[in-house]
């Protein structure tokens, strides 16, 4: 798999039990006192007591403007956010300078399409982010709005051209133009590490390599790897990566942009403001080095915390344990979901290269209609287009309901989306 850092040790079982006992949420009952069954974590994961008493610790004991104040309680909370950094870097093999606090991971993205088009008119060290006409960005088919709208704004703004590789029939990436669609005009590739609606894996070190042949920067979507794999910068191959805390057990309101020091060094900032300069005068600026150069205003601390609580849950969990958890369940789904007549995988139908997003079409059932009865039975899931309205066109379908899988969910609640599904059926089919 070629977001996942090679290991050897064997994968241990989640104690799945005990992880759920970790979700106050999980112990709630839902419509007509059925059990939560929660399978949409591809859009937000639940969140685990040692998050929520991360951040509540901020709020409660050191609650203060992280690098601002001039007493202890200020100190700390730079402590909480300065840590954070560090343990999130850790946790995906990078440098603390390396790691850029955002919003999410729809903002990180937004941070290095706006810095290449602020590059026109910063100093020579921007010159490699400049784009123009003649220039191309590629992007691919698979990818979620996030990391595709940026991209069409970023041509709009410098009249480069976006370019993007298709996909095949099972939502994979086609790899077969690849020599076509990478070539000395390419700027810039933007790539999913994991699809939200296919789960597909695409080679990101394979296409960052013949990206960087071609003089290319690399951008990596980790929005949906991150959570569910052991990403590391250092074999992942891209320049950026990007992801969002929320799905990986975290507070909501915090991402991460993960750029390779160098170019974070060389890159113009996006937002600018306070705790982002140097000097100040009337006449103008200048700007700190990175990180802080793309964090303006008062950081989030106790999302920082909660974030940094996650990578401790992860970390205890073992990132190879969640890996063979969440495949275990995806294989499962695959097996019993194929078993129904009329319904159709958006994705690849084996577990090789493959995540726990699971979307499907069922044949006279619309996604909504679906999604309502499931919702009826307590089954949580997502429905629609998910963010990623091109995938779907070129898979030739409006829209689909997608099962996703974490740390929390159990082998039980794949059979009690089965079972749903099917009594979705009997219902539109009466
Ligand atoms: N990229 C992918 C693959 C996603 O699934 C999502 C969210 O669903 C995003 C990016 C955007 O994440 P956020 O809305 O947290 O910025």
């Amino acid at each position: 798999m070629s977001v996942v850092a090679d290991t050897a040790a064997p994968a241990r079982p989640l104690d799945t039990d005990a992880v759920r006992a970790d979700f106050p949420i999980l112990s709630r009952t839902v419509r007509g006192g059925s059990p939560l069954v929660y399978l949409d974590s591809g859009a937000t994961s639940q969140k685990p007591r040692q998050v929520l008493d991360a951040a509540r610790a901020v709020y409660e004991r050191s609650n203060a403007a992280a690098h601002r104040g001039a007493h202890l309680l200020s100190e700390e909370a730079t402590d909480a956010y300065e840590g954070a950094r560090a343990d999130v870097a850790a946790f995906i093999g990078a440098d603390p300078g390396e790691v850029v606090f955002t919003r999410n991971a729809t903002e990180a993205v937004n941070l290095v399409a706006y810095a290449m088009s602020n590059a026109a008119t910063a100093g020579p060290q921007a010159e490699r982010f400049r784009v123009g006409s003649g220039d191309e960005i590629l992007a691919t088919e698979l990818e979620h709005h996030a990391n595709l709208v940026p991209w069409q704004q970023l041509c709009q703004r410098t009249g480069a051209t976006l370019r993007w590789i298709p996909v095949t029939p099972d939502g994979r990436l086609e790899e077969t133009g690849l020599d076509e669609l990478i070539t000395p005009r390419t700027k810039l590739v933007a790539l999913t590490a994991q699809s939200n609606v296919t789960g597909a894996i695409p080679p990101v070190a394979e296409i960052a390599a013949r990206a960087h042949r071609a003089g290319a920067l690399v951008i990596a979507d980790g929005a949906q790897a991150v959570p569910h794999h052991r990403v590391d910068v250092t074999t992942l191959g891209a320049d950026f990566l990007v992801l969002s805390a929320h799905k990986m057990l975290a507070p909501y309101g915090i991402g991460v942009l993960y750029g390779r020091r160098e170019l974070l060094e060389a890159m113009p900032p996006f937002l600018t403001g306070g705790s982002m300069i140097e000097v100040v005068r009337m006449e103008g600026s200048t700007f700190l080095p990175p990180p802080q150069r793309f964090e303006p205003g008062v950081p989030s601390v106790a999302e920082a915390a909660g974030l940094s609580a996650a990578c401790a849950y992860l970390n205890a969990l073992g990132m190879d344990n969640v890996e063979a958890h969440e495949q275990m369940l995806t294989a499962h789904a695959l097996e019993a979901l194929a078993q129904i007549p009329g319904l159709r995988i958006l994705g690849p139908a084996t577990v090789a290269d493959r995540g726990g997003a699971v979307s499907f079409t069922m044949e006279g059932v619309h996604p909504h209609d679906l999604g309502q009865v499931l919702d009826e039975r307590g089954i949580a899931v997502r429905t629609g287009h998910h963010c990623a309205w091109p995938l779907h066109r070129a898979l030739g379908v409006q829209a689909s309901t997608r099962a996703s899988f974490y740390v929390y969910n159990t082998p039980a609640e794949v059979e009690a989306l089965a079972e749903g599904i099917r009594a979705a059926q009997r219902f539109f089919s009466a």
